[in-house]
């Protein structure tokens, strides 16, 4: 990866590709594809898209120039997250798909009608309006997980806050969100974010997760005082943790 200065390629400040639509690597930096969005930003940002497709957002003024230079700079990192992208299996929303509820691999089971979902047996009954239609498949599963997410994720904080109580905390607010990179998160503001993934995996993840935010109350951070209160609170959340390494699809 090069780090060194910007130091002009005349005739080639737009990002070019190979005819195999491989990124092109030339001898001063590799040159990448990419989606430029201006805003109102004071920094610049790289996103690797799910279909590898790469998106700088920038401020109003940076140069093309500045970058082209951060693009560059960040070459290696772009294509390793693309190799990442392309080796992640993607979710299908269509009859016979598999799809990881509550640690549970379920089989959709997609069929015309009114829109509804119900878990039955090892299955994911899913009606919809246009059972050819994977989006519509996708949006009537997603609205009904994020339902299943707030019922469940409450009854988790529910359960383990009440200790929490004892000592004069108030209860942080939930919100369920799509992250990519945490499960969960406590704002300062009294919120405590989690992620609706956190749906896929078996319900002790969810409490190892909540009960992490929870701990947050007492410790802003992850020193020897909030590990001691994790093993008071939750002896065996080693174990708990673990179980989020398995590799479930993730939205
Ligand atoms: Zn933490």
């Amino acid at each position: 990866m090069s780090r060194e200065p910007y130091l002009g390629k005349p005739s080639s400040l737009r990002s070019v590709r190979g005819s195999s639509g491989a990124p092109t690597e030339r001898s001063t930096g590799t040159m990448t594809d990419y989606e430029l969005i201006r805003s109102k930003r004071r920094s610049l940002e790289l996103r690797v898209l799910e279909d590898g497709r790469v998106q700088v957002r920038a401020p109003q003024r940076a140069s093309l120039r500045m970058v082209q230079a951060f693009v560059d700079s960040r070459s290696q990192w772009i294509h390793s997250q693309q190799q990442r992208q392309a080796s992640r299996p993607r979710q299908r929303w269509q009859d016979g798909a598999s799809f990881p509820f509550r640690g549970q691999p379920l089989t959709m089971d997609v069929s015309a009608g009114r829109s509804a979902v119900a878990v039955s047996g090892g299955y994911l009954q899913i009606r919809v309006a246009d059972p050819d239609s994977e989006a519509a498949v996708q949006q009537t599963l997603e609205g009904w997980l994020r339902k299943q997410a707030r019922s469940l994720f409450e009854d988790s904080i529910t359960r383990q806050f009440s200790w929490f109580a004892s000592q004069g905390y108030s209860r942080p607010a939930l919100r369920v969100k799509k992250m990519r990179t945490r499960w969960g998160s406590l704002s300062a503001k009294g919120y405590i974010n989690l992620n609706m993934a956190l749906l896929q995996y078996p319900p002790a993840a969810l409490d190892y997760v909540v009960m992490h935010e929870l701990c947050h109350l007492q410790h802003m951070d992850h020193g020897p005082g909030f590990h001691a209160l994790m093993d008071a609170r939750m002896p065996d959340w080693r174990q708990h943790k673990q179980l989020l390494d398995q590799p479930f699809f993730q939205p």
